[in-house]
């Protein structure tokens, strides 16, 4: 064995780098208060008449997923997107419209109660948009926080009315927003599908990071293929988001998850398991 008086240099430089690697990769902790799970829940089904509106140089019919994500932290819980609505559920034939028709086998509150939380238990719902498919549960949540950004709380609907429910407290980011300060759920600015559009990056201690996409992209082959939907509410921010979100996963070596694209469904461990 080697005398420990010529193994303390190699244990200060073991230490040092394990200092940089900690502090540059702002990975929080499990159980000292910083992020510990994450979990996939199943938000709907989207059946669409023409997938050309969603993916340019498509045409025909086409089907979305719709997933919502629960993370456990330290400092309280936050959900990710609220989906089409566990009143979808109780519709024979789903909610059907112009675009197709959404339907829900599973609600949101009944995969929460299998997990032990309350919707009172969620601290923050933080929504990457205002679209319908996101906020379809935000009723549930009277209690919660909501983390928009500002130019999606202050873009009226077409018929002029708020798009979020004014006696909720709300977060309204601008920019870039890191929620529990610590870097491990951070509010990642992606105007382009609307004006506020979010996207959310998550830094998991076991899994590593990931980040999650809203609308900012429906489906593998848009991400490779740098498509936007035509309907979006401005095509440059959508580029420019696309760019954005390939840096993001750059510099934090994370993975993308793209809660529309249907492929994913069978990759990812829903609820009850979870991602740590
Ligand atoms: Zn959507």
């Amino acid at each position: 064995m080697q005398p420990i008086i010529r193994r303390i240099p190699v244990l200060i430089v073991a230490a040092l780098l394990g200092l940089v690697a900690g502090v540059h990769s702002g990975f929080a902790q499990p159980g000292k208060g910083g992020i510990e799970r994450l979990y996939v829940l199943y938000c709907g089904d989207i059946a669409l008449n023409d997938m050309g509106r969603f993916s340019p140089g498509y045409s025909g019919p086409g089907a979305l997923s719709d997933t919502c994500y629960l993370i456990k932290h330290g400092q309280g819980w936050l959900l990710w997107d609220s989906g089409l609505g566990d009143a979808v559920a109780s519709m024979p034939e789903g909610q059907k419209s112009n675009a197709g028709v959404w339907r829900v086998w599973r609600t949101l509150s009944s995969q929460l109660a299998e997990i032990g939380v309350k919707p009172s238990d969620i601290k923050y719902l933080a929504l990457s948009h205002s679209h319908g498919d996101h906020v379809g549960n935000v009723k549930l949540f009277p209690q919660s926080t909501l983390l928009v950004q500002k130019a999606e709380y202050d873009w009226p609907d077409p018929s002029g009315a708020p798009r979020f429910p004014s006696e909720l407290p709300a977060i309204k980011a601008e920019g870039d927003h890191d929620v529990f300060g610590d870097g491990s759920v951070v509010l990642i600015a992606t105007p382009g599908h609307s004006p506020g559009h979010q996207c959310l990056l998550v830094k998991l201690p076991k899994t590593g990071a990931i980040l999650l996409t809203g609308d900012a992209v429906h489906t593998k082959a848009n991400w490779d293929n740098k498509r936007t939907p035509v309907q979006n509410f401005n095509h440059a921010q959508s580029l420019a988001a696309l760019d954005r979100m390939a840096a993001v996963l750059k510099e934090h070596n994370a993975a993308l998850w793209i809660g529309h694209e249907p492929s994913e469904v069978a990759q990812r461990k829903y609820a009850p398991a979870y991602y740590e």
